[in-house]
């Protein structure tokens, strides 16, 4: 199949030979002749597949004719985050190479005197977040009763983000007569509630999710405790002796941990950004940007900061956090070794990650190696099937981490310990793990002084027994 059996214009053909694509993805070869034909189209496919050339090619094509009208986009197109709408501009400059159209972009954090000016002037294609289209339209100076295309990309991503909502009401705005080309990576009953409701007699089009990882990255894993400032230091340790490390992406599950996870590895002197949803729009594209061009060599990121950027040539992924949804470690270390290049990926497991990596491993259909030496007294023995791949660990230095050292300015001060136990060549140590007390320590007096004990846990009062509880009972009757 060759561009050229797509029905595709002849501008729009040239720009797909400028970009250097040779034959269109399952997903492009499969929907753009029904979008050519002004079919709704369903498609079930993730990002990596070239999805969004499956909906800007023949937008572009289509858009050929007619012309755009003050306040009233020809085109609309959802998308869950404002870098994906980035991206998808990026796209529609890409494509639209031989196109005089104009594009704008109604995102969060952008001002909104620029984007009235453009929507004023009349655009023929409109990228918008729902939450920032809604306020424009509730302002008035925009009307939806031009679409001739809707496009609602990610949609099970808009679900995840609450804002399947605001998409009903979009789809309510615009004609009914419409053409919509729906695309999300996964079914999920609420998302077909939305397709019955929405798309009229769609072409259902789907390409097999990835459910394998490419040959060309290294997997492997690393134990740690549980504790975040133990994972940190474990962290510190990959990247420091990471080989071959060109730049790396480092996964949080949460955006909270995105934040004082950049913040650590700021202090130790990385150069790090990160991006996750809290971050204003021009932080965001800046820091992408950094990363990029290569001013920064590490990104920190949760998964719907990251999930669909184009970030080629990656040489490392970190999961900080053992990904809770298998398919979210696919697409994180999908992010290297891309186009045939080699990657690795590592991926740091506590002892209650149990699950999540079964469900790794099960739906990679491989077992991931372990690296780093094991270590005696596991902070919790696990499954007996693990056998010697299973980590556990002993504090550092045979201590127990004080108060002091979770905190950043602590950790700080125990770099040089960990300086020398790199240099002596146990770069991957397993993990710092604190021993959980056993039933006689738990009862060994604590001594008021001593800081390190003051972590442990304490059993009911501790050492002290209340006086009330030493008078004998008497029992009525
Ligand atoms: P997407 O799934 O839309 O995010 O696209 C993923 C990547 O594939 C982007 O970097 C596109 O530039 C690239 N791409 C899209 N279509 C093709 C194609 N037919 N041949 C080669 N690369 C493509």
């Amino acid at each position: 199949m060759t561009f050229s059996e797509l029905g595709l214009s002849e501008r729009v053909l040239k720009a797909v030979e400028g970009a250097g694509y040779v034959q269109p993805t399952p997903i492009q070869a499969q929907a753009i002749p029904h979008v050519m034909q002004k079919r709704d189209v369903l498609g079930i496919a993730q990002t990596g597949t070239g999805k969004t050339a499956a909906f800007t090619l023949p937008m572009l094509s289509l858009l050929e004719s007619g012309r755009a009208r003050a306040r009233m986009p020809r085109t609309l197109i959802l998308e869950p985050t404002r870098e994906l709408a980035a991206q998808v501009e990026d796209s529609f400059a890409k494509y639209g190479v031989n196109h005089k159209l104009s594009v704008a972009l109604l995102i969060g954090g952008v001002s909104f005197g620029d984007q009235d000016a453009k929507i004023t002037r009349g655009v023929d294609v409109l990228i918008a977040t729902p939450g920032r289209l809604l306020d424009h339209f509730e302002r008035g100076k925009l009307l939806l009763t031009g679409i001739e295309v809707l496009v609602i990309d990610e949609a099970d991503r808009m679900l995840d983000m609450g804002f399947i909502p605001d998409i009903e009401r979009i789809c309510k705005l615009v004609p009914f007569t419409r053409q919509t080309l729906f695309f999300s990576a996964t079914m999920p009953p609420e998302i077909t509630r939305l397709t019955e409701a929405f798309l009229h007699n769609p072409v259902r089009v789907e390409v097999s999710r990835p459910a394998s990882t490419a040959q060309t990255i290294t997997q492997s894993l690393v134990a740690s405790g549980g504790k975040d400032y133990e994972k940190r230091e474990v962290l510190r340790g990959l990247i420091k002796n990471a080989e071959g490390l060109k730049n790396a992406i480092i996964f949080c599950n949460r955006k909270k941990e995105v934040g004082v996870l950049h913040r650590s590895l700021l202090k130790y002197g990385f150069e790090a950004v990160a991006l996750h949803g809290d971050m204003d729009q021009r932080a965001r594209l800046a820091a992408l940007d950094s990363f990029k061009n290569g001013e920064a060599k590490l990104l920190v990121a949760s998964d719907v900061a990251a999930r669909g950027l184009d970030i080629p040539d990656v040489s490392h992924v970190f999961n900080y956090d053992t990904p809770h949804h298998a398919e979210d470690y696919v697409h994180r270390i999908g992010r290297t070794g891309r186009a045939g290049r080699q990657g690795s990926s590592v991926t740091i497991v506590t002892p209650i990650d149990d699950k999540s990596l079964a469900a790794i491993e099960k739906l990679i259909g491989q077992k991931i190696e372990w690296t780093g030496e094991p270590v005696e007294d596991a902070p919790r023995r696990s499954r007996e099937d693990r056998g010697d791949r299973r980590h556990g660990g002993r504090h550092e230095a045979g201590r127990k981490p004080s108060g002091r050292d979770r905190r950043d300015s602590g950790e700080a001060r125990k770099e040089p310990a960990d300086h020398h136990r790199r240099a002596a060549g146990r770069p991957q140590q397993a993990a710092p793990a604190p021993r959980p007390p056993r039933y006689a320590e738990e009862h060994e007096p604590r001594r008021s002084h001593d800081h390190d004990a003051s972590d442990a846990r304490v059993v009911g009062m501790g050492d002290h027994v209340p006086s009330f509880l030493l008078r004998p009972v008497r029992r009525s009757g």
